[in-house]
């Protein structure tokens, strides 16, 4: 069975991947820093963002992670991952971690379970590293938290990162969050216990139409703005106020709208219009740019089409209402 090589994908594409687990788990702050690390060199383009909804602990939750020598350019879930990690065995129970993963694909599991047992058990065909990232977690820091464990197999999955850099860029992301010092240390202790634990092999247990990818169906009852991205910080720009003198532009001409609700859902404000259509489902007209558009440039970003773009705008007054009360 021939493994697509994810370092060899990183090289001449973009690299994919996609991590399960609960909320309060880490697999955020996992992602997070695989994102640092690949974010602090400048020959790589990164985009990384979660997705939950209003999630309690507990709760299963997603991340998701591109990284190419190229600007990423795709602003939708990854829903092909060449690469996947399951953080929570039991958030299998309610989503397939190993969904639309190509045969031959990768996949991190936090585990006391063997590779081979993982295979069989979710039908697994690629590599499979197994990492007992929890148990790892409660030796170090007396908390059966396996994130630590579970970035660390990401990176060697992925493989060509130096492993220094490695943990630097994991305790970086502590230190943000103002850890004390003496549970960096032993989150050192553990990033490097991993190294040691992580073990893998290749199977081919996965039978036709296993994992097969979901067709897109729309983005249901979600609430707008949940999927905005949360880009790393130089493009981060939701939280800005739109500049003076500029406006959104939406203009749609060849009515090339294809209705994949991106923009709808990734506007922060939820001030895209559209209208019912029959045969693309919804068909946006412009956005409601009068009221609390912020120029965060979301939805130029992700519409496949380019409908929306920025352009100068000068104010015009209309002076007659003034006119009425000084009258
Ligand atoms: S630029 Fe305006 S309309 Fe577009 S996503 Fe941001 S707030 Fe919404
Ligand atoms: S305007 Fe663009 S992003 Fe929005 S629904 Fe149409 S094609 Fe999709």
């Amino acid at each position: 069975m021939r493994v697509i090589d994810p370092r060899q994908r990183l090289e001449s594409g973009v690299l994919e991947m996609r991590g399960d687990g609960k909320a309060g788990g880490g697999l955020v702050l996992a992602f997070q820093s695989l994102a640092a690390l690949f974010a602090a060199r400048p020959e790589w383009h990164v985009q990384e963002w979660p997705f939950f909804s209003s999630a309690r602990r507990g709760a299963n939750i997603r991340s998701f992670l591109r990284v190419s020598r190229r600007p990423v350019e795709a602003a939708c879930e990854v829903t092909r991952p060449l690469l996947t990690l399951l953080m929570d065995e039991a958030a299998a129970r309610s989503a397939d971690f190993a969904e639309g993963v190509p045969h031959g694909g990768t996949f991190v599991i936090n585990t006391r379970r063997t590779p081979e047992e993982c295979a069989q058990h979710f039908h697994l065909s690629g590599r499979v590293l197994a990492v007992p990232g929890d148990d790892i977690g409660t030796q170090h820091l007396k908390h059966a938290i396996g994130n630590i464990s579970a970035y660390v197999a990401l990176t060697e999955a992925v493989g060509g990162l130096e492993f220094d850099d490695v943990v630097e860029t994991f305790l970086a992301q502590l230190k943000k969050r103002r850890i004390p010092q003496q549970l960096l240390d032993r989150n050192r202790d553990a990033l490097h216990a991993t190294r040691e634990a992580i073990v893998e092999g290749v199977f081919d247990f996965a039978r036709p139409g296993d994992h097969a990818s979901t067709r897109f169906e729309g983005y249901g009852d979600l609430p707008l703005g949940a999927q905005t991205r949360l880009r790393l910080s130089q493009n981060n720009k939701t939280a800005t106020f739109a500049r003076s003198g500029f406006r959104l532009l939406f203009a749609d001409p060849l009515n090339a709208c294809t209705g994949c609700s991106h923009c709808i859902v990734n506007c922060p404000e939820g001030i895209i219009r559209f209208e019912p259509d029959t045969a693309r489902g919804v068909r946006v007209t412009g956005a409601d740019v009068s009221s609390f558009c912020k120029l965060c440039g979301e939805c130029i970003a992700v519409c496949p089409e380019n409908l929306f773009s920025e352009g100068r705008y000068e104010e015009v007054w209309d002076d007659t209402h003034a006119e009425e009360v000084r009258s």
